[in-house]
């Protein structure tokens, strides 16, 4: 039996976790020995030790949901659906240590998690549970017969996660795949792996059978790949950074040419034309920056705003900020208003953009520093008159880093926004319906929010365009990509 640890989570309750991989419904220890130390971002201090897997651990997994798909393709609709949603009902109950699981190794607030991410996870499951039994084929006519098509699951899958949101990402993959009769390996991020393991002994609680899901931790570049490689794996869905993505992509043109989602990151632009609700917009392009610390592939992180409406925008960004003085500290703590970012490398890649985005020539309006000297904590930043080439404005900083510039037309904006290799979500302010309509549809993007700041819902597509990758979480287009259409026809014998 692999080791307990224990974490002291909101208001001190104690949490106590298997540290192993949870594969055929057990936690057994990981074949390598090897550990992954888990860190708490706010304070930089170990909170432990876990398993983490190696190729031998995946090989195991997969073997494990090979018996699994066996009995869970079979498994008729209504059983999926009470499945789905006793793991609904246990993600409820243990909201409490779940947001506290999010808050110690990935920083993420507490009140954010438990007020919103668990939600999310929680109406992502009631929402799929209520596809079971419902995906139906066509019936077609054909030249002297008739075809009929269903979906059919693709078979073992895995779901590769990142840290920033892990569980409702986590859910937005599992959820989808389960219904239509798949079984799933979850690999979750080494930078946020304690959530995974509580999420692992629910679904034995709720009564999924043995290898329909195993939950599998461990670094990227050895099970991550190792998962990505596997000649039996039919579908890795994965939500991370390009280089990694790119890595799953080769994996499986190497291996068996695996289907591959890939949900990558973007460098959204939110648009302040001069017609908006000027307080709106205020509130949603700092929201959407600052959110989770701006460790949102959604994050709004290039502001667009209009020259007739610039400067005194710009001076209100500048006093909001000033006005709502942020409460730095320990995540669990519900009066925090600003966690740490998730590590080390993360704080020092943040700073690094900062120091760029002070060489660039932009105007630092407020922030620009780190917090302390103890724990991974950066300041709101936000930069004004932001050239078009500055690196602020073209990379993906992932970090509370606004960076913000002046358009006068709408074509001129149109052509700034899409002016990017990302595309996955955007933000418009303007109360003109017809401007709303003709912007939304030249946008290159693959979710575009008006009067708001990346709304989700469990019945809305996520996902992206160029090179934010391809493939939807969520809403009905997921379920196309958790299953592959049949085709059956039949030869219609005359009578003699
Ligand atoms: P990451 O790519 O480093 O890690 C994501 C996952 O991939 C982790 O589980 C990691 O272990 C695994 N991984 C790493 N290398 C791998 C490999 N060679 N083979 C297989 N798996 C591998 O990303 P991250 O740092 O955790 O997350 C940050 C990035 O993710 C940002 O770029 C962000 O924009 C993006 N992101 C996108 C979305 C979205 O929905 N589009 C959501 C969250 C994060």
């Amino acid at each position: 039996m692999p080791a307990k640890l224990t974490i002291a989570g909101f208001q001190g309750r104690k949490i106590t976790l298997s540290t192993g991989l949870f594969i055929n419904n057990k936690f057994v220890p990981s074949s390598t020995g090897q550990v992954l130390s888990v860190e708490n971002p706010a304070t930089g201090e170990q909170l432990g030790t876990i398993s983490a897997a190696g190729p031998d651990d995946i090989n195991s997994a997969v073997e494990s949901a090979k018996a699994g798909f066996k009995t869970w393709r079979t498994v008729s609709g209504p059983t999926r659906a009470r499945l789905l949603l006793k793991l609904a009902d246990l993600l409820e109950r243990d909201a409490e240590d779940l947001a506290s699981l999010e808050a110690v190794d990935a920083g993420v607030l507490y009140t954010d998690s438990i007020g919103m991410n668990i939600p999310q996870a929680v109406g992502c499951l009631r929402y799929y549970a209520g596809w079971a039994g419902k995906i139906d084929g066509k019936t077609l006519e054909m030249d002297g017969g008739i075809a009929y098509t269903y979906r059919e699951p693709l078979g073992i899958c895995g779901a590769i996660v990142p840290w920033n949101a892990p569980l409702m990402i986590t859910i937005w993959k599992l959820a989808p795949a389960l219904v239509t009769g798949n079984v799933l390996v979850i690999k979750s991020s080494e930078l946020s792996p304690l959530y995974a393991l509580r999420l692992a002994e629910l679904i034995k609680e709720a009564g999924f059978p043995p290898g329909v899901v195993s939950v599998v931790t461990g670094e990227g570049a050895t099970a991550g790949q190792a998962l990505s490689e596997h000649m039996d794996v039919r579908k890795i869905a994965f939500t991370g950074s390009a280089v990694a993505g790119r890595k799953i992509l080769q994996a499986a043109s190497r291996t068996n040419l695996k289907k591959v989602s890939l949900e990558l990151g973007g460098k959204g632009p939110s648009i302040v034309f001069d017609d908006c609700d000027f307080e709106n917009a205020l509130l949603w392009t700092r929201i959407g920056i600052t959110a989770n610390n701006g460790q949102i592939c959604a994050a709004g992180s290039r502001i667009y705003v209009q020259a007739s409406i610039y400067d005194r925008f710009i001076e209100a960004y500048k006093n909001a900020a000033a006005d709502v003085p942020t409460v730095a500290g320990n995540p669990l703590d519900p009066s925090t208003t600003k966690g740490p970012v998730v590590s080390r490398i993360q704080h020092e890649k943040i700073l690094d953009f900062v120091r760029q985005g002070k060489q660039s020539g932009a105007k630092l309006l407020f922030g620009g520093d780190r917090i302390g000297d103890k724990g991974y904590f950066v300041q709101n930043t936000a930069f004004a008159d932001v050239d078009e080439d500055a690196t602020i404005m073209r990379e993906e900083i992932f970090g509370p880093v606004a960076s913000i510039a002046k358009f006068t037309t709408e074509e001129e904006v149109i052509l700034k926004a899409n002016d990017s290799h990302h595309g996955l979500s955007a933000a418009i302010f303007t109360n003109d319906v017809s401007r709303a309509h003709r912007v939304t549809e030249a946008l290159e993007s693959g979710q575009v929010t008006v009067n708001a700041w990346a709304m989700l819902s469990p019945n809305v597509p996520f996902g992206g365009v160029k090179e934010s990758g391809f493939g939807r979480d969520m809403g009905e287009e997921a379920l196309e990509g958790w299953t592959t259409v049949k085709a059956v026809k039949y030869n219609i014998l005359p009578r003699l």
